[in-house]
């Protein structure tokens, strides 16, 4: 099953090649298509027991819109799509089942921030926007406040703080912390404010609801080949059958270079997570793990432990790029050795507790770190739009970019869809023999540190 090199042409019309590149534009890696994703299940998915499968697409199918990706993006937009103009015919293309990708996959912190945004108010009515509606769907996802610190191993954020006269950071530091948080590992901490945590799982399982609720069409084990232009439509290709669509939104995230688009300005980061067993409310207090919830390492590699919303204590860990913009991490021994050390050097005493759960997942990156809504490619009959790359941080910048995208899509102008970021503005990332060689270097190093 590959995509037709016309594809991967198209998505990389935007390319700014170096010169001299051009042999190295694309690869013909093709999408990848396994059974599972890499290292199975996430502990969320397995507590949530699996959705009910979908349909697979058997017949050809006309549509007005048709997003490919059933992550919280293509699932928001869907919903948003519908809402703002029932009469629309979308229907979504899921190549594995909902929630295959960073979806279930993620560490289910929430708060006001888009990554390589400074606009803190369109930050805040995304957080605002994805609160209300929460509320009026009654969704039902474990979303609470979080208590979360900011970890560094020395004094330097600390000193710098205290020598801002100005500074309201309230700072923890000395036995206290060590008391707080059961580590001494850390030097100092700094509280954050304004977060939340859910359960990932179970919002995506909330937005598949909500979706077939407003007659969203959704399909599953469908993975989307190609994008073809037929002069009167655009024709997404599956290896069954094919969708006839006006408009085409590329929900696919990570996945999305694989598929032959944007693969000059996104690159995937490889992630992986451990979880210990549900703790009993006794362990939780012993190990105080009961004050703070959301445990944040700011570092360039960033670290994020965390009590989730079901009573497993959890780590989260960037492993790096692999090449070909895999979104497949082979190497899994590798992601467990590095997850353990993180784990135990930070939290020796909880070994007994073990980390019988761990899972894989990957993240779209730019080099801006801002995420991209757009429209791609160089159709003249349809467009194809773009919203992805949240740099890591996903949960309620995906809802924001969907519902902003939606409007975009049915033509409604909204001021705010100006503060994200276009693929124009995005900067070209080199082909991959290059992007390996800074990438895979980078990671191991930081991570070997
Ligand atoms: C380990 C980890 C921890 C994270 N922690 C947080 C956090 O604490 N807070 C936060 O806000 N964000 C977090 N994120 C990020 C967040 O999960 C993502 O930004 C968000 O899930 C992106 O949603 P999406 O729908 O755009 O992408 P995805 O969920 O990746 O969905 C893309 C979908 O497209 C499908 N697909 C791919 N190719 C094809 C094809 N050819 N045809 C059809 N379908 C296709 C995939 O199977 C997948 O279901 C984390 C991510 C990871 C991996």
């Amino acid at each position: 099953m590959k995509i037709s090199r016309r594809n991967l042409l198209l998505g990389s019309a935007a390319v700014t090649a170096a010169p001299g590149l051009a042999g190295l534009l694309t690869s013909d890696a093709g999408i990848e298509l396994p059974k599972r994703r890499s290292g199975g299940p996430s502990l969320w998915q397995k507590l949530g027991g699996g959705l009910p499968a979908l349909p697979s697409l058997q017949q050809s199918q006309t549509a007005d819109i048709c997003i490919v990706g059933g992550g919280y993006t293509g699932l928001c937009a869907a919903i948003y799509l519908k809402k703002m103009q029932p009469s629309l015919r979308v229907l979504v293309l899921e190549s594995h089942q909902l929630g295959a990708g960073a979806s279930t996959r993620n560490s289910g912190a929430v708060y006001a921030k888009f990554t390589g945004v400074d606009d803190q108010d369109f930050a805040e009515q995304g957080l605002q926007h994805f609160k209300n509606f929460l509320q009026n769907e009654s969704v039902d996802c474990d979303f609470q406040p979080a208590n979360t610190l900011y970890l560094y191993e020395d004094n330097s954020e600390y000193k710098a703080a205290q020598s801002n006269q100005k500074s309201t950071e309230q700072w923890i530091t000395g036995d206290k912390l060590k008391a707080a948080i059961a580590s001494d590992f850390y030097a100092t901490a700094k509280v954050g404010r304004g977060f939340y945590k859910l359960n990932p799982a179970k919002l995506l399982s909330e937005y598949r609801r909500i979706a077939l609720e407003h007659g969203v069409e959704i399909y599953g084990n469908t993975p989307v080949l190609g994008i073809n232009d037929k002069g009167s439509s655009l024709d997404v290709q599956t290896s069954i059958a094919d969708v006839s669509s006006d408009k085409v939104l590329l929900a696919t995230n990570a996945y999305t270079p694989r598929l032959g688009y944007v693969a000059s300005k996104v690159f995937p980061v490889h992630q992986y997570s451990c979880a210990s067993d549900k703790l009993s409310p006794a362990q939780i207090r012993q190990f105080a793990l009961d004050k703070w919830d959301l445990r944040f390492e700011p570092n360039t590699l960033p670290i994020t432990f965390g009590l989730s919303t079901t009573g497993h204590f959890f780590l989260r860990i960037v492993l790096g790029y692999a090449s070909d913009n895999s979104t497949e991490w082979q190497d899994i021994s590798y992601a467990r050795e590095l997850v353990h050390k993180y784990f135990y050097q930070r939290y020796p005493q909880l070994r007994d507790i073990g980390l019988p759960n761990e899972w894989h997942g990957v993240t779209a990156h730019t080099i801006s770190t801002q995420s991209i809504a757009s429209t791609v490619g160089d159709s003249q009959v349809g467009k194809v739009y773009f919203s992805g790359a949240y740099n890591g941080l996903g949960i309620m910048p995906s809802h924001y970019s969907a519902y902003l995208m939606a409007r975009n899509i049915v033509g409604i102008e909204d001021s705010a869809w100006h503060s994200l970021s276009r693929l124009s503005q995005q900067l070209s990332f080199p082909p991959d023999y290059y992007r390996s060689l800074m990438l895979k270097g980078s990671f191991n190093l930081l991570n070997s540190l």
